[in-house]
This record gives structure tokens, sequence and C-alpha cells, in this order.
């Protein structure tokens, strides 16, 4: 079979999914006949939300677009792109502070998988100060978040932290 090149993968950790992620993900799907968002398990980053309640909300924040799919990524980003037989990867670039870790991060990909191409998406402005690390930090100190996050992912933020 071919390489499937109306196809993409739009990995991250998604912890919790944010309206930037929303963004991205409705852009791609503009560009893409599907998109197959792949939730990263990352062990390493000692993620708040379990990969389960990870996908679980960004299934439900994603139901009524039926050109993206939902899944877990083990391992290697390439590893996964040869699985599925897609070779095109969206990221997100907010400002010039993701741009060297995206760019090493795109590179090195291609180094380990030739064929893997990276396509850089910037979300709408409202939302370039978006990150999950920061909407974890407001909702700690107990902030509202159901600006920054769809209200699914807010529910079980709130839940979580308290
Ligand atoms: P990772 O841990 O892999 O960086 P994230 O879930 O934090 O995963 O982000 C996944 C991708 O989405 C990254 O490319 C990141 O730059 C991008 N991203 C995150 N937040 C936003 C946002 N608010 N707007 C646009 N892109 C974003």
């Amino acid at each position: 079979m071919g390489v499937n090149h109306r196809r993409a993968i739009y990995p991250g950790s998604f912890d919790p999914v944010t309206f930037g992620h929303l963004d991205v993900i409705s852009r791609a799907s503009h560009l893409f006949d599907s998109v197959i968002v792949a939730v990263a398990t990352g062990e390493g980053k000692k993620p708040l939300f379990s990969v389960a309640d990870r996908i679980a909300m960004l299934k439900e924040s994603t139901s009524d677009n039926s050109a993206v799919e939902v899944v877990s990524l083990d391992g290697l980003l390439v590893d996964f792109a040869r699985k599925r037989n897609v070779f095109t990867v969206i990221r997100g670039l907010r400002a010039v502070s993701d741009f060297e870790f995206e760019f090493q991060m795109a590179l090195m990909n291609r180094k380990l998988e030739s064929r893997l191409e990276t396509v850089f998406l910037t979300p709408k402005e409202d939302y370039t100060y978006l990150s999950s690390r920061i909407v974890k930090e407001v909702s700690r100190l107990g902030g509202d978040v159901s600006l920054f996050i769809p209200a699914p992912a807010a529910k079980k933020l709130r839940e979580i932290i308290r």
C-alpha cells in the first residue's frame, strides 16, 4: 500500500486538551481528509491525566468532526507513522518560544524516517498564550479555566485538582 498523503497525525500530550489544540485540529481537518490525534502516553512527562482520560476529553470535544480520530501513541512517533502509513505530522506553533524545540523534533523525526514531514500550524491569535501547563496552574490556584478548555475537560480538571 502506498503512503497516504491525505491524512495527517497530530501528536501531543493533550494534558488536558485546550481550545488551542482544538483550533489546530480544526485547521488540520480542513487541509487533510482526516486527522489522527495521537495522545502520547508519555510516562516520562508525568501527565496529570491518564491517557484514557485525555483521549476521552479529546473525543468528547471533537465528536462533531467525523474527520478526526483519537488514539493513543506508545513509543516513537516514527514507528506509529510507519504502522499507519501516514507520514505527515501536524504541530502547533504559538510563538518563537515554541520554535527551537519544534524545529529540533521535526529534524530528529525526519532523521529517523526520511519520509516524515512536519507541518506547522498557527492557532487563532486568541489562543497563542494558551498551554496545558498554564491552564493546570490557573486551576490549581483556584482560577476559572472554562475560557481555555472545553467544558468536559474543565469538569475533570476541577475533580482531579480538588
Ligand atoms: P507536547 O507535550 O507534545 O508538546 P502538547 O499537548 O503540549 O504536547 O502540544 C501538542 C502540540 O500542540 C505542540 O506542537 C504544541 O506546540 C501545540 N500547541 C499546544 N498548545 C497550543 C495552542 N494554544 N495553540 C497552538 N498550538 C498549540
